[in-house]
């Protein structure tokens, strides 16, 4: 049975690790940490043998149903799971409801189901198919059905309840299939909260969720666009609160670095990788410093001065590639921009000067310009590959300076890099 053992509580803190996961038992997951984000079951851009050249891979891969559950009828019909379908058994399998790098479509769940966008359009899920789709994908875990539509502005007080009331109902109509079924033992329920930047409901949809058995909880509606920071902490803070220690956290689409650390403190304990894949689709590279080491590597003149003005160029990089936020959020302070001509096309240092992975070894970043102008898929798959191995060690430093004491140093090292504009 699954534990979590926790080595250390600093200040709200969480650090250890959870074992005795999975399907068989033998799975090790540390935390803080985050899950590999995939697209289709894959690492986007990556093969399995070009992944295993990225350092401090996770354990776990998260799927998302928008990109996967158009083909359930075929992974039923292979039989043995979504983790020997896509070649990715190494990895503990989490199934989630929405990809953390699509904004979802707003005003499409309905009282008997979820709404998801598959390649090929709208998918409809009631708790029948969802259900069907897990037991065909058998995941380590997967995220209950939930209705998560609360993050527009306007969303009423109303509508908020009903958030939290549908979600309860999908748990306790998927917890009652799930222990039904022959094919999800051994697979195990998270639970979601609800309730949008209402107090009242999500500390009710939290208390709801702890008396079902579920193994873990969802910390749903808190994407980077849906509210401020300081109500996000608030509110995360009364929930977890609430909820029992032994039993993991995860927060979905609030994975760049400042966001992770303000999570961090409040008490979560998985991220999902989006973010790096993200940076990695607007041919960008992170080079936030979170080490020592990396911050006086980081401190050679151009990088800071491309740091310092990257929040001018923005709105005119994205009108001239014709992109919205919806499709790709904007760029952030802890990444670079390898799209600029002026800047990189004649810098022949690495990615990140002192960056150990595969493409910094190898690469320029006047190669990774001339492949990003060029449209060669190379430049996806060198920067995916630099932007994971990246955001990986970052979580890293974070368990170690958990462990050493020296965690609010390490988030003046990383926000300090940020100008006051930034997001
Ligand atoms: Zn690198």
């Amino acid at each position: 049975m699954m534990k979590v053992v926790l080595s250390n509580v600093v200040n709200g803190c969480r650090v250890g690790s959870i074992t005795e996961l999975g399907r068989h038992g033998n799975r090790v997951l540390e935390f803080p940490g985050c899950l590999l984000y995939t697209r289709c079951g894959a690492a986007p851009h990556l093969t399995y043998d070009v992944l295993q050249k990225v350092d401090g891979l996770p354990t776990g891969a998260q799927l998302t149903l928008p990109t996967l559950a158009e083909q359930h009828h075929v992974v039923q019909d292979f039989q043995q799971g979504i983790g020997k379908f896509t070649g990715m058994e190494d990895f503990f399998q989490y199934c989630s409801v929405q990809d953390p790098a699509v904004r979802e479509a707003t005003g499409y769940n309905f009282n008997k189901g979820v709404s998801v966008w598959g390649s090929g359009g709208r998918i409809k899920l009631e708790v029948a198919d969802f259900m069907a789709i897990q037991k065909a994908f058998c995941p380590d875990w997967y995220q209950c059905l939930c209705d998560g539509d609360t993050t527009s502005p306007d969303t009423s007080n109303k509508r908020l309840r009903k958030s939290v009331d549908r979600t309860l109902n999908f748990l306790d109509e998927c917890l009652e299939i799930h222990q039904k079924s022959q094919e999800l033992k051994g697979s195990e329920i998270l639970g979601v909260i609800e309730g949008g930047d209402l107090l009242e409901e999500r500390l009710r949809s939290a208390r709801e969720t702890c008396k079902r058995p579920v193994a873990g909880f969802v910390l749903d509606g808190f994407q980077s666009f849906a509210m401020e920071r300081e109500t996000r902490k608030n509110l995360l803070k009364a929930v977890l609160e609430v909820l029992p220690e032994d039993k993991p956290r995860i927060i979905h689409a609030a994975s760049r670095p400042d966001e992770v650390l303000e999570a961090v403190e409040c008490g979560v304990d998985l991220f999902d990788s989006s973010f790096p894949f993200q940076v990695t689709e607007r041919g960008c590279a992170l080079v936030f410093p979170f080490s020592k080491r990396a911050a006086s590597d980081v401190s050679d003149e151009t990088m800071i001065h491309s740091l310092d003005d990257s929040s001018q160029e923005t709105t005119e990089n994205q009108q001239t590639r014709g992109l919205n936020e919806d499709t790709l959020p904007q760029r952030t302070m802890f990444e670079i921009d390898l799209n600029d001509r002026e800047k990189y096309a004649w810098d022949f240092r690495p990615v990140l000067p002192g960056c150990s992975c595969y493409c910094c070894q190898n690469h320029s970043r006047a190669y990774i310009h001339h492949l990003l102008q060029t449209g060669e898929l190379l430049a996806r798959v060198l920067l995916m590959m630099h932007n994971f191995h990246h955001y990986f060690g970052f979580f890293t430093a974070i368990r170690e300076s958990l462990q050493q004491g020296t965690f609010q140093e390490l988030k003046a090292t990383v926000t300090q890099s940020q100008g006051t504009n930034c997001k």
